[in-house]
């Protein structure tokens, strides 16, 4: 008789090496958490500016969960339009200077819900093949044929957009700083493909707006195409300090994602709280831009060290540092031993990086210190010996 064959099914994912395992992670300072009882100074996360421990932040927070409830209680077509989102969306759309946002309740649902509502049977999606997870679900809810283009290949893009005008729409879907290779996607050339061929231009720019770009504007701003650009999706707790994610647009396509769009519909609208953080975000990133300047320094600062280090580290401002090992169990081993050294780098193995792309991801913040930089950068070294 047959069982619930859960087992089975972790057995299996023990036997190829890649259980994962929930740690108990706390923040217990700027750029420090408790691993395990243990203190390391933090490479792992995406608070790139510094922002979800802000005390401006925290107050607008608080003042806001006492204001109005921690809760929205219900979708935003129901009773969760609150005025204070519809303000948010007016500031992200301003503060990224494109015509409309419409927020999500998360990054992982804004790209489930593009792609659903703009394609479907009929319609061609080209997807990076470094896309994210999101992206990857995305195009197969949408029904539509997906090609999965190899990663950042203009010809390969321009080669498929050729034989692509019979289809009633055709989306060419990538990220703008890719997530966990830290490179920009060659939006100008992309963007021009897509121009001539009549097709959407995506940009998934999750981990650059905020972050790259003049004044943080994202990879489309850095690359000069953010007028071609049909939608690019920035996340909310990331560079932002708080939650959820929105979508940048014009009005039209934002009244179609508002009408279709599924995981806009049918979900809760962000609580009070998050969207009071959110909006103190942009205040402090207009009100602080060294911030930005601090974080693209610590980039530049950290690609320096590890390309002198010997190591494969283009020079930009990316803030994601990937440094490829190859095997699965050695990326474990060295995060387990930066872990010992007092240093939180987290291994990346796959499926969410290509087999034989297991790696230690490094990412680095507005907040850590240089000679932080250097002391990850010199542990990571000697480790690597
Ligand atoms: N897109 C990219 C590129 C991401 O890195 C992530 C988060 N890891 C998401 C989307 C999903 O965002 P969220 O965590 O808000 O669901």
């Amino acid at each position: 008789m047959a069982g619930d064959g859960i087992g089975v099914s972790l057995q299996a994912i023990a036997r190829a090496g890649r259980t994962r395992e929930l740690r108990a992670t706390e923040r217990v300072g700027r750029c420090r958490v408790r691993v395990h009882g243990r203190e390391a100074l933090s490479f792992a996360s995406c608070d790139y500016l510094g922002l979800a421990r802000h005390p401006r932040l925290a107050a607008a927070a608080a003042r806001e969960a006492h204001a109005a409830g921690t809760s929205s209680g219900a979708a935003r077509l129901l009773a969760g339009h609150d005025p204070a989102v519809e303000a948010l969306e007016h500031e992200l759309a301003s503060t990224f200077q494109q015509p409309a946002a419409l927020v999500f309740s998360s990054g992982y649902m804004a790209n489930v819900g593009v792609a659903t509502a703009l394609a479907e049977r009929g319609d061609l999606i080209l997807s990076d093949g470094l896309s994210h997870a999101s992206t990857v679900d995305a195009c197969r809810l949408s029904r539509a044929e997906v090609r999965v283009l190899p990663h950042s290949d203009v010809e390969a893009l321009r080669h498929e957009l050729r034989d692509a005008s019979s289809y009633r729409r055709v989306l060419v879907l990538v990220e703008g700083l890719y997530s966990m290779d830290g490179d920009m996607a060659p939006l100008e050339a992309m963007a021009e493909a897509a121009r001539q061929a009549g097709a959407m231009l995506i940009i998934d720019d999750a981990h650059g707006l905020g972050t790259v770009g003049p004044e943080g504007r994202g990879a489309a701003a850095a690359c000069g195409v953010s007028e071609e650009v049909a939608i690019q999706v920035g996340n909310l707790g990331k560079a932002l300090g708080s939650f959820g994610a929105f979508v940048l647009t014009d009005e039209r396509t934002r009244e179609l994602l508002v009408q279709t769009s599924r995981s806009f519909i049918f979900t809760c609208s962000l609580p009070p709280p998050v969207v009071a953080a959110a909006r103190e975000a942009l205040a402090v990133l207009a009100d602080e831009p060294e911030r930005g300047v601090r974080l693209r320094r610590n980039a530049v600062l950290l690609r320096e060290l590890l390309a002198e280090g010997g190591l494969e580290a283009p020079h930009g401002e990316s803030p994601i540092v990937p440094v490829l090992v190859g095997a699965d169990a050695r990326a474990v081993t060295l995060a387990e031993r930066l872990l010992a050294r007092g240093f939180l780098v987290p291994a990346i193995r796959p499926p969410t990086v290509p087999e034989g792309g297991s790696r230690l991801r490094l990412s680095v913040t507005a907040e850590h210190t240089e000679d932080e930089c250097r002391s990850v950068v010199t542990a990571l070294l000697e480790e690597l010996r």
